[in-house]
């Protein structure tokens, strides 16, 4: 499924040229700002996926400030293309909105520090003063309120404060400083947008990718770092169960596909609990089930929606293929076969699992545990979350990321959730998820810029 999304994007590719999407001029400049000026800008006006046309605009000139050279639009042909396939138009503002940004400081090792620019479609129901009131139409068709609900607001701000501390330390490091803006992390196309329009192809190859994402259960001041597998393969599953409907009082005239549906959500549940190594992680989740629509009408069909997470791809192949079989025979079992068997889509928004570099986690931890002493270091549990960060270390030649947590709640707000009856801390893409702005940032820029320093020695 995902080689079908990759030979479509090259081949709109080499049907036509790469233009960047038109310059647009930032409403605001970065330029002698704070960091907090800063953030509080992009919380104020968040975008949705594929639509950052602003933010970038933003981000973009903020780095030509800065010095680098940036080239704009990466990925916008990609993005047009698929919009088209799944749409069959291409929204007003929809378009690859991710940029580079290279400094070249002489002979040395290539550093890729990406941030990712996206929101969410969320009502904001923090009651900061700097809160979102947005609303806009995703490139689905749906409309909503606006907010930056997973902190990549957070991202970006760190991002600029690194790039800013970098440049100003530029008699520190040597070798060549990628900097890259990423569209569409929440949909989980973005990466994929700009490596199908050449990121290490027509831009120097790193040899190192480092992201942070904040994290909503970590006080701010505190790193989480997780080697290895941190976060899972993310597949989305569409299965169709098809039946014989008809009168609910004449069963014997129909074959049920509610029943067979059942069946199938109850056999799925043995896929982990009965097939998967107890030492090896998989979910299968049926999200939605949907069938029938009158008490004494059986339907012609059920539809299921799943997600299917791993980190090993192998677990993945067999998740993926188990659910094909037992939906198949489970079917078949109830005399639901030739046409009338169940059809299976796998969806190609896939989203490959985590794997933090261990070698470079190792090196990372010695430093920032030497910067901030090791109770502010945190081992990271893996999660079955997913990040599109992954693509970067997924093509052919592997190159080493990491992605760090940064703890972003306020202190007192955690401590507060710990005592008895406290109040449960908000989590990452709730409504009234407010991260503690400026000792997450200033932890966020200084754990980038040192990390950063030492991989370009
Ligand atoms: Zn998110
Ligand atoms: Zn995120």
């Amino acid at each position: 499924m995902k080689r079908t999304v990759l030979a479509l994007g090259a081949a709109m590719l080499a049907a036509c040229t790469t233009a960047p999407a038109s310059e647009a001029q930032p409403a605001f400049s970065a330029s002698g700002k704070t960091l907090r000026q800063i953030y509080e800008y992009l919380h104020k006006n968040p975008e949705l996926s594929f639509q950052e046309k602003n933010t970038s605009a933003f981000l973009s000139a903020e780095m030509k400030r800065l010095g680098f050279t940036v080239t704009t639009g990466l990925g916008d042909q990609w993005v047009k293309a698929r919009a088209m396939k799944e749409y069959g138009k291409v929204q007003d503002g929809v378009g690859g909105y991710g940029f580079v940004a290279v400094l070249q400081n002489g002979p040395g090792p290539t550093l890729m520090i990406r941030a990712d620019m996206d929101a969410l479609p969320l009502v904001e129901k923090t009651g900061l003063p700097y809160a979102s009131t947005f609303r806009d139409t995703a490139w689905s068709g749906e409309e909503s309120g606006v907010m930056h609900a997973c902190g990549h607001d957070i991202h970006m701000t760190t991002w600029i404060g690194t790039a800013r501390e970098l440049v100003a330390r530029k008699s520190e490091w040597k070798g060549t400083l990628v900097m890259i803006a990423q569209p569409a992390e929440e949909i989980g196309l973005g990466s994929m947008s700009m490596l199908e329009d050449g990121l290490y192809t027509r831009f120097p190859e790193p040899d190192h990718v480092i992201a942070l994402h904040d994290n909503a259960a970590l006080p701010a001041g505190y790193i989480g770092l997780g080697s290895g597998y941190v976060m899972a393969n993310v597949d989305s599953v569409d299965l169709t169960v098809k039946g014989v409907g008809g009168h609910g009082a004449y069963p014997q005239d129909t074959k049920d596909p509610i029943v067979v549906a059942a069946r199938i959500v109850t056999t799925l549940q043995t896929l982990v609990s009965r097939e998967t190594d107890p030492q090896d992680s998989a979910v299968v989740t049926v999200g939605a089930i949907n069938g029938g629509f009158k008490h004494n009408i059986i339907p012609d069909e059920v539809k299921l929606q799943l997600t299917v997470r791993s980190f090993a791809d192998a677990t993945r192949e067999k998740l993926l293929k188990g659910i094909e079989r037992i939906a198949k025979y489970e079917a078949m079992a109830a005399g639901l076969e030739g046409d009338k068997a169940p059809t299976i889509s796998i969806k190609d928004d896939y989203t490959p699992s985590l794997y933090n570099d261990p070698k470079l986690v190792e090196r990372a931890s010695a430093l920032l545990t030497k910067e901030f002493g090791s109770a502010k270091i945190a081992t990271a549990s893996p999660t079955m979350g997913g990040e599109d960060f992954a693509r970067f270390g997924r093509t052919a030649d592997k190159v080493p990321v990491m992605l760090m947590w940064l703890g972003a709640v306020s202190q007192a707000k955690y401590d507060a959730s710990l005592r008895p009856g406290g109040a449960p801390l908000p989590s990452l893409h709730s409504s009234g998820f407010a991260p503690d702005p400026d000792p997450t940032i200033a932890t966020g820029v200084k754990a980038m810029t040192i990390t950063a320093l030492d991989l370009l020695k």
